[in-house]
């Protein structure tokens, strides 16, 4: 990887990071406890709790993926950064820059 890949590369990653902090911002506003209501009648309450349980999983989902960003950005400058974590080869540029999280090459993430 040349300098400036990784230069780029820690921009897109800073990117990823505040993209993924808005989601969560708006998924924790989504997962808020289901209003018992009455106002509401019986099936859309259950919509709610259906879709609750969605925003949850999507909530735990993007929470990990913060931690994998936030993990990656402390790697950033070490050598260790933009290689495959199982087989050692440098992770194409187009996979990081899609997603800056990899630690393993296409190959290996396959297996
Ligand atoms: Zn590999």
């Amino acid at each position: 990887m040349t300098e400036e890949e990784r230069t780029k590369l820690k921009e897109i990653i800073q990117e990823h990071i505040l993209k993924v902090e808005a989601d969560i911002k708006e998924l924790n506003e989504l997962v808020k406890p289901v209003s018992l209501d009455a106002s509401i009648g019986r099936i859309s309450r259950m919509d709610a709790i259906n879709n609750k349980s969605i925003n949850e999983d999507a909530l735990r989902k993007t929470q990990k993926r913060l931690q994998k960003l936030e993990n990656i950005i402390t790697i950033a400058d070490t050598k260790e950064f933009g290689k495959c974590v199982r087989c050692g080869s440098e992770i194409p540029f187009g996979r990081l820059e899609f997603m800056p999280e990899s630690r393993s090459c296409v190959k290996c993430a396959r297996r």
